[in-house]
């Protein structure tokens, strides 16, 4: 007997007839005698149309208030896989974020999770239930409802099996496993039987949404055995995340590549070149709360500076004013610009480690596009660039090209 967490995300969910096919798959797997944990999303579209509807009334909605609303998507969901299991002769019972005490912390809209109380789950398995619980959300030590952020039931999924000690976490989507990129993108896509676990947080930090990339996180940290699958076939081994690399000889040198439409870019320009300035600007912007993930410095001839960020695009309308109306004057910038038509490729494997010459063949293959390069960052089994949004498909198909990951 086995502790498993399922969890099913949006499409899985997206209509009764998908909720029956989910419970028939619990159903299989409580005849094999083992425990189940389901974790439900919102229907697909569901969170987006709450949000939109949120929007109508207040243009940048109160992010608490925010969430009570977005939270919903998920409590809906619960109920209807619990009655789905119990149409199959199935004890269940459903639990939202708060009910179980899924702690997090106060930031709305984007909280992390602190803890979970597992206690009242164990005793429901114990005496033979399934237990479903929402996704995406929690609460915080006041009692206010929180949501994990977009994608976040990836999370929820691997925090409980975590929080559970569970055998294996399955996450169940609409492909068959995570593959050498989007599929949708990239047709000619490969399915990874197995990916490191280091691999595929480079992939989900640089936007491949199959997992959210705090649920990997979860999963390195607490070793929950994680595995991707499709909700819409009955047979398949899917991805696992592995922890053990492979020996580095027979590693492909790039397992995949990532790609993020969701990032602006930017640029304060002509800034004194002196101590202090990274922290001038960028302070103001964390204190606000604001992502930041790329940073470039570059410093011209004439002593100043021109300093360049990327924050996600929902968020560069905050971060201009508080540049504008707070640090500008302060630090003598010449000018402040935002640009958010831009995108992130990224092209990651543990096997660049062991290999030379992969960030000049990424640029060779861009540049023979007509493709420039805005911003790059690396790090030991990643290299990232920022280039012109209308150029991000074909970036992405020639890399794939280029890096031989199509399918045999
Ligand atoms: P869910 O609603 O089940 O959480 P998501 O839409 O969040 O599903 O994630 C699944 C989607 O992730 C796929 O439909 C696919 O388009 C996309 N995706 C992006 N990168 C990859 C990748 N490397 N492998 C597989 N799917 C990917
Ligand atoms: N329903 C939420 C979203 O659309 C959470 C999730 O699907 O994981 O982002
Ligand atoms: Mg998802």
């Amino acid at each position: 007997m086995a502790l498993i967490v399922q969890k099913y995300g949006g499409t899985s969910v997206a209509n009764p007839e998908r909720i029956k096919s989910l419970a028939a798959r619990v159903a299989r797997y409580k005849a094999l005698g083992h425990q189940i944990v389901v974790v439900v999303s919102a229907m697909s579209g569901e969170t987006n149309r709450l949000i939109s509807l949120a929007k109508e009334i207040m243009p940048d909605p109160d992010p608490r208030e925010l969430d009570v609303m977005v939270s919903t998507g998920e409590q809906v969901t619960i109920g209807m896989t619990a009655l789905a299991l119990m149409e199959l002769g199935i004890k269940a019972k459903s639990y939202t974020g708060s009910q179980v005490k899924i702690l997090t912390d106060d930031s709305h809209t984007k909280a992390r999770i602190l803890s979970i109380d597992e206690h009242h789950i164990k005793q429901d398995l114990d005496d033979g239930y399934v237990v479903v619980v929402a996704g995406f959300q929690g609460v915080d030590a006041n009692g206010n409802i929180t949501t994990l952020g977009r994608g976040g039931s990836d999370t929820t999924g691997v925090a409980l099996a975590a929080a559970l000690k569970a055998d294996e976490c399955q996450i169940y989507t609409d492909v068959d496993g995570v593959y050498t990129t989007d599929p949708r993108v990239v047709p000619e896509a490969r399915r990874l039987d197995k990916i490191t676990f280091e691999e595929m947080l480079e992939l989900a930090s640089q936007g491949s949404k199959v997992l959210q990339i705090r649920s990997v996180e979860f999963a390195g940290k607490y070793k929950v055995k994680l595995r991707v699958l499709s909700s819409f076939e009955e047979e398949g081994d899917g991805t696992l995340i592995t922890f053990e690399e492979e020996n580095t000889m027979e590693q492909p040198v790039i397992s995949g590549i990532a790609f993020n439409r969701d990032e602006a870019k930017i640029t304060v320009l002509g800034v004194p070149d002196k101590p202090g300035i990274a922290y001038q600007i960028l302070g103001p912007i964390a204190e606000a709360n604001v992502d930041v993930d790329m940073i470039i410095q570059n410093t011209g001839a004439d002593g100043t500076t021109d300093f360049t960020f990327t924050v996600h695009k929902n968020e560069m309308n905050k971060a201009l004013s508080i540049l504008r109306d707070k640090v500008q004057g302060h630090i003598g910038a010449r000018e402040i610009n935002g640009d958010d038509k831009i995108a992130k490729v990224s092209i990651v494997g543990v096997g660049m480690r062991s290999h030379v010459g992969i960030a000049s063949q990424m640029f060779r293959t861009l540049a023979e596009e007509g493709i420039n390069i805005q911003m790059i960052s690396t790090s030991e089994i990643k290299i990232a660039v920022v280039v012109d949004e209308k150029y991000l498909e074909l970036a992405v198909r020639v890399l794939h090209k280029a890096f031989e990951l199509e399918a045999a």
